[in-house]
């Protein structure tokens, strides 16, 4: 793979060493508890899931977008902010693969939300604005079968290579929400080039559950396209960046 690492995308986004880069580790002892932050009010309509895509560092799973019919109000943001796609980052092996991790601890994958603010007019537009992207983290842990999330992981075979996309209609990404939705937020950044400073992070506390068969059912995906030598799509994280002062909330005590 030519592509170089976490490690050397300062020599080309040297936003990569700027004020506020995600993820980061979440201290919980080192999180205020902030009593103005409100619930998260996610509306998701299972009409607007278009399709599953493989794009050679994960995939995703993306929505339609231009109606205000799958959105995140309220927590620690004002306005109303539309779902755009969701995707994992996850490892080699159980021991890690989350890009937060808390108090050190790393889990074996973690779930994005990715939203964006509806007073830009798109996606794209937003993604470089300060307060232009909310991204809802959900850390998954080894435990029962997650029967909401093998729907996902069934089509797989299908997107298994770089570039591969199928349609993948009427999926509610809420199924994928832990029962409780308390939360650490703080202002950080994309997690991949151009790592873009624009995105207010809300982390759910408590993890969702995947058997370590689901884990592996995500390390048979390939970061190669087709014809390539394969290459299993693994270790698509990016560790923790420095705090910088930052202040991380929590909305529970
Ligand atoms: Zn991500």
């Amino acid at each position: 793979k030519v592509s170089a690492g976490p490690d050397k995308w300062s020599d080309n986004f040297p936003i990569a060493n700027g004020p506020r880069q995600s993820p980061i580790d979440i201290v919980p002892g080192d999180a205020s508890f902030d009593g103005g932050l409100k619930p998260l009010k996610l509306k998701y309509d299972p009409s607007t899931c278009l399709e599953i895509l493989n794009n050679g560092h994960s995939f995703q799973v993306t929505f339609v977008d231009d109606t205000d019919s799958s959105t995140l109000t309220d927590g620690p943001i004002s306005g109303i902010y539309r779902l755009k796609q969701f995707h994992f980052h996850w490892g080699a092996s159980d021991d890690k693969g989350s890009e937060h991790t808390v108090a050190g601890t790393k889990y074996p994958a973690e779930l994005h939300l990715v939203h964006w603010n509806t007073k830009y007019a798109s996606f794209g537009e937003a993604a470089s604005q300060p307060d232009g992207l909310a991204v809802v983290g959900v850390f998954l842990k080894i435990g029962a079968e997650n029967a909401n999330l093998q729907k996902v992981l069934d089509v797989f075979d299908v997107i298994r290579a770089k570039g591969k996309q199928t349609s993948f209609a009427n999926f509610d990404p809420a199924t994928l929400l832990p029962g409780s939705l308390d939360y650490w937020t703080y202002d950080g950044s994309l997690t991949t080039p151009p790592l873009l400073e624009s995105v207010t992070w809300i982390v759910c506390k408590e993890p969702i559950s995947v058997s370590s068969g689901q884990m592996a059912k995500f390390r048979s995906l390939l970061f190669s396209a087709e014809g390539e030598p394969e290459c299993c799509m693994v270790d698509n994280y990016r560790p923790p960046q420095p705090l910088k002062g930052r202040a991380v909330r929590a909305s529970f005590k």
